[in-house]
């Protein structure tokens, strides 16, 4: 399973097999929801305490993505003023809010987690 597959299905950093979130996105109540460790690997998903602060940051950069989509979008059909520009982004932000909170630490915990892609670790731990 390459890198992009693992992080678009939220899987593990190590193993690529066991899934990081314990619901799908839109289980409202608890898409935040996530496994301590890899059912798999037994990788633990928060490397350190407050590990996920750092998400933040990730989550930053696709709200900025949002915002330039969106302003553009709206230039490219003549509609850009202040207001649709705001209430647009609200809307989005809003309604892709639990892919933006799973993505970006998905995201981060790829990047930042410190472990890399074993495909034999299930087979030689
Ligand atoms: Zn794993």
């Amino acid at each position: 399973m390459s890198t992009l597959k693992a992080v678009i299905e939220g899987k593990c950093p190590r193993c690529r097999e066991g899934h990081i979130f314990k619901t799908n996105a839109y289980n409202l109540s608890k898409f935040y929801k996530m496994h301590e460790k890899c059912a798999k690997c037994n990788l633990r998903f928060e490397r350190e305490p407050g590990f996920f602060i750092g998400a933040m940051y990730v989550n930053y950069a696709f709200t900025v993505a949002i915002i330039v989509m969106v302003g553009v979008v709206l230039a490219i059909f003549n509609l850009y003023n202040f207001y649709s520009l705001i209430s647009t982004i609200i809307a989005l932000v809003i309604l892709l809010m639990p892919y933006l909170f799973r993505y970006s630490r998905i995201i981060y915990l790829h990047m930042f987690g410190g472990v890399s892609y074993e495909p034999d670790y299930l087979n030689h731990p």
